[in-house]
């Protein structure tokens, strides 16, 4: 599909983009703001999401919100917090888009580390249920919210020796169509998955480390997909997977 996004599409959003410091995110985090939207910036490394804050605020859009969080290690107590302080001082959450992951090791199960084999799940299948559960009362005062799950090609076919990652997408995959169906009619939240495919960044170099970077498309080739996600011009979407090479 050809989408150009309108230049206010998502003027008065208030967004959550996790993983916003670095690859993906924040390119979506910087489109976003570009776009209108106020965006809070969720991330491990503080260092990195004050140089999104930065670039966003040079650039003249809207201020974001910082919320340095570590989902490796996160307890839901600070995660309430998080959705209090957005209640307070925006009253509502209009999208949420669950970015951050990490890939693991590339190994076969029969010898995977068992802590790492945690923190994986933690991270990319734990701590983005906790998030979404926890910002769902935030994201239904909003006249129509986008929550957006990003998966991977194996997330839908599990493929030998992507161990937790494989996992934890294949899950994560399964929990996004439970909220799809149970929100769709008791809510103005539309769910959906995105499928980045290979895109230049630090996972994916780490994940392919002979591939040539030049050959692969970069994080703002997506976000025309990614905009159309988050914007109005996607009300009523609702629990299908967006490959971003095929849409
Ligand atoms: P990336 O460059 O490695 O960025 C990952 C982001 O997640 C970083 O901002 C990182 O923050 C954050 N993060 C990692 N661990 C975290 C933690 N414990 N707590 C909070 N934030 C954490 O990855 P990417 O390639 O942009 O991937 C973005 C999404 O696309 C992921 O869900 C990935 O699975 C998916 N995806 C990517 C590709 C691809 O080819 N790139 C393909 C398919 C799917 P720090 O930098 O501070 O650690």
């Amino acid at each position: 599909m050809l989408y150009e996004a309108p230049a206010e599409l998502l003027t008065n959003k208030i967004l959550l983009v996790t993983g916003a410091g670095d690859g993906i995110g924040r390119v979506a985090a910087r489109t976003y703001a570009a776009h209108g939207a106020t965006v809070i910036l969720l991330g491990k490394t503080t260092a990195k999401l004050e140089a999104v804050y930065d670039e966003i605020v040079a650039a003249g859009h809207p201020e974001p919100g910082i919320a340095p969080m570590d989902l490796a290690n996160v307890e839901p107590q600070a995660i309430q917090e998080l959705a209090e302080v957005i209640e307070q001082q925006y009253g509502r959450l209009d999208g949420l888009l669950h970015n951050a992951s990490i890939l693991g090791d590339r190994a076969p199960l029969e010898h995977y580390d068992l802590n790492l084999w945690s923190r994986v799940i933690q991270v990319n299948l734990n701590a983005v249920f906790m998030l979404t559960r926890i910002l769902l009362p935030a994201l239904r005062q909003s006249a129509q919210a986008s929550l957006l799950f990003t998966s991977s090609s194996v997330g839908a076919t599990p493929r030998a020796y992507w161990g937790p990652y494989a996992v934890s997408k294949y899950g994560m995959e399964g929990m996004a169509k439970l909220f799809a169906e149970e929100l769709e009619n008791t809510s103005n939240i539309r769910v959906n998955i995105i499928n980045p495919g290979a895109t230049r960044t630090r996972m994916r170099a780490a994940a392919y480390p002979n591939e040539n970077p030049a050959t692969v498309k970069v994080p703002e080739d997506l976000m025309p997909l990614y905009l159309y996600l988050m914007g109005d011009d996607s009300a009523g979407v609702n629990g299908k997977t967006f490959n971003a090479n095929s849409w």
